[in-house]
């Protein structure tokens, strides 16, 4: 099942994907919770969404409507770096022997086709393809080998960065250079876990301006989504709708020979397996 939420009128309904419609949950079955993360949080939550989805669609009820963040206030944004060896690599820095983590605020969540703002005071802003793990069922101590019971699904997620912030500035600003608002693009959709058995098998590419910049499979992730929940977990109480940014493979701009940043007027889509695209306009302030 592919979730999102959308902007129908003067109301963010939770909608579930059908080809190019939407089905509208809440009018087939009002128990369920009015966003997605209280949906994921209400008990058998996503069971619900289901049947509602079956029933939305006898009965006809689809609902129109603009995309935003599938999860519109995640209660924890966490990113993981130099996820992939490759791009530790192209970065100049040792393979990690442990997750590297940082976290980003829910100020800087956007959906699909809202514009990435670039601050004044960032030249150096970069984006990041990377599987966003959205969190299902509360947990603390998770065991690696029940650890994917806690996923509800999957997004694309783009981690945008601002160089110069977060490796140039005295002490490394590396929260700063990862949080402006808008830098943290996800969607279109929430898709469940039950329609990837293998999170660790699946193409991601970014394109900026219609050109590949990224191209690469999750088998290239040094820590396995399993592997990331044990580990957070030890230090905080995953909760459901919490994100996990896991880490982009090679091909970021500063990286390349010479940089290439993004700037206002370009396009940057990400594509992760059948999560469908996730494109943003970027805006200079
Ligand atoms: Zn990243």
């Amino acid at each position: 099942m592919k979730l999102a939420t959308i902007q129908s009128g003067s109301e963010k309904k939770v909608v579930a994907v059908e080809g190019d419609k939407y089905l509208d949950l809440r009018a087939a079955e009002p128990k369920l919770a009015q966003c997605l993360r209280g949906i994921l949080t209400q008990e058998g939550g996503l069971d619900l969404a289901r049947a509602a989805a079956e029933k939305a669609k006898l009965a006809g009820t689809y609902v129109e409507g603009k995309l935003l963040a599938p999860i519109q206030k995640p209660g924890k944004v966490i990113c993981i770096g130099l996820n992939y060896r490759d791009h530790a690599e192209e970065s100049g820095q040792p393979i990690p022997t442990e997750p590297v983590c940082f976290g980003k605020f829910t100020s800087a969540v956007i959906g699909p086709e809202a514009e990435i703002r670039l601050p004044k005071v960032a030249q150096k802003v970069d984006y990041e393809a990377e599987l966003v793990v959205v969190i299902g069922k509360s947990g603390k101590y998770i065991p690696k080998e029940s650890a994917m019971n806690h996923v509800a699904g999957y997004m694309n997620g783009n981690d945008v960065s601002a160089r110069d912030w977060q490796i140039g500035r005295p002490g490394g600003q590396w929260m700063l250079g990862k949080t402006p608002d808008t830098f943290a693009p996800t969607g279109p959709y929430l898709v469940t876990a039950d329609e990837v058995p293998n999170p660790g098998n699946l193409a991601i590419g970014l394109k900026l301006n219609g050109n590949v910049m990224q191209n690469s499979t999750t088998k290239e992730l040094i820590f396995s989504v399993d592997h990331l929940i044990a580990h957070l977990s030890q230090l905080m109480t995953l909760e459901p709708g919490d994100l996990i940014f896991t880490g982009t493979p090679p091909g970021v701009g500063a990286a390349r020979k010479p940089p290439v940043f993004i700037k206002g007027g370009d396009t940057v889509e990400v594509e992760i397996g059948g999560f469908g695209v996730l494109k943003n306009p970027v805006v200079q302030e």
